[in-house]
């Protein structure tokens, strides 16, 4: 539809709202929207049955907005001036991805991403059609993120910025708006395979590709009850999610870093003793969770990882951090408990 509205006008309001990054691109059946659905045949999607549920929505733009023409994307920089974890490593440490230090990104981007969709519509008046989300919605971001400039999506799978680097989150509006896209992104990859070898489980299986059931992230955070007991041992100090493959990327190495206070490190959430998170009562992790991104694995799955991880503290701290964390109501939880048993049986005191 002819709009009054232009790609750069969109783009100075995202960047006024509080955006760090905005670009079009155009609402396609992308090729590359595809190999969703042999990444999910290969099983690499583990329990993320959501993901199957809407392949056709996230294979095309038009099956979630019949009308949609352009895809509005941002991102915001949520990293921060605080060490990479992969610079602190210490098995007494425990390890939360940096995406879930500060307030939970979901409602930021939300609220500011209702702020421009309300201004595209002042602006527009009736007839514009447009719905926005974040990592919720049945699109695959990264894929139109890519196409409209912000970034390409490298072989750790992250969407990576040239000038700001990959500690980034992102949000879209889908649009009936005709408005005019940017160039895509080029991968600037190359030969590295730095992430690759890095990555502790393996799952990066070829570039370009993460299973899914082998991440720390998914094992971590998605699955449901009790982690295999092949993958126990991998979980080490992870507690929530893993940074690994972003940390050792070299286009991290001069990272974007935010002052925004949303962003910044909340306690206890940048490196905590594992010892104090075991030892954290039902009430202080409701005052950890509220508002956080943490609320995603919820407290039994947290228990449950770092049950795991307690199991590579040395015997006296292992005891006395499973001790604690059979004393909590969640420790009845089968994932939990099984994953006490295991610790118990297999520290490794490393
Ligand atoms: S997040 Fe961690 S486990 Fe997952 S692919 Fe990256 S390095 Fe591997
Ligand atoms: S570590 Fe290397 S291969 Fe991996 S995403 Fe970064 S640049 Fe690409």
């Amino acid at each position: 539809m002819p709009l009054s509205l232009s790609s750069s006008r969109v783009k100075a309001k995202a960047l006024e709202i509080g955006f760090d990054l905005c670009g079009v691109a155009r609402a396609a059946r992308y090729p590359r929207l595809d190999r969703l659905a042999e990444w999910i045949a290969a099983g690499c999607a583990g329990d993320m049955h959501y993901l199957d549920d809407s392949l056709d929505e996230r294979s095309d733009p038009t099956a979630a907005l019949p009308t949609a023409r352009s895809v509005v994307s941002v991102a915001c920089v949520y990293n921060t001036p605080q060490p990479y974890s992969a610079s602190i490593a210490a098995p007494e440490r425990a390890r939360i991805a940096r995406y879930a230090w500060g307030e939970d990104y979901h409602g930021i981007l939300r609220a500011r991403l209702r702020t421009l969709l309300a201004w595209m519509a002042d602006e527009v008046g009736p007839g514009l059609e447009a719905f926005s989300c974040v990592d919720d919605g049945p699109v695959q971001e990264r894929v139109f993120a890519e196409q409209a400039g912000l970034g390409w999506i490298g072989k750790n799978t992250c969407l990576i910025n040239a000038e700001r680097g990959s500690w980034l989150v992102l949000g879209e509006i889908l649009t009936n708006a005709d408005l005019e896209p940017d160039a895509p992104a080029h991968d600037q990859c190359g030969t590295c395979t730095r992430c690759l070898d890095a990555c502790p489980t393996g799952a990066i299986v070829e570039p370009y590709r993460v299973d899914a059931t082998r991440c720390l992230s998914y094992l971590t955070i998605e699955q449901r009850g009790p982690i295999e007991p092949s993958r126990r041992a991998d979980i080490g100090p992870h507690i929530f999610g893993c940074d690994i493959c972003q940390d050792v990327c070299p286009w991290n190495r001069r990272a974007a870093t935010s002052d925004a206070p949303e962003w910044q490190p909340r306690a206890p959430l940048a490196f905590p003793r594992l010892i104090d998170l075991c030892e954290m009562s039902d009430d202080d992790w409701r005052r950890v969770l509220k508002g956080s991104a943490l609320t995603r694995a919820g407290l039994r799955r947290i228990r449950r990882s770092l049950a795991c991880a307690a199991a590579h503290l040395d015997a006296a701290d292992r005891d006395r951090a499973l001790g604690a964390i059979a004393s909590h109501p969640s420790a009845v939880a089968p994932e939990v408990a099984d994953a006490i048993a295991w610790a118990r049986a297999s520290g490794t005191g490393c």
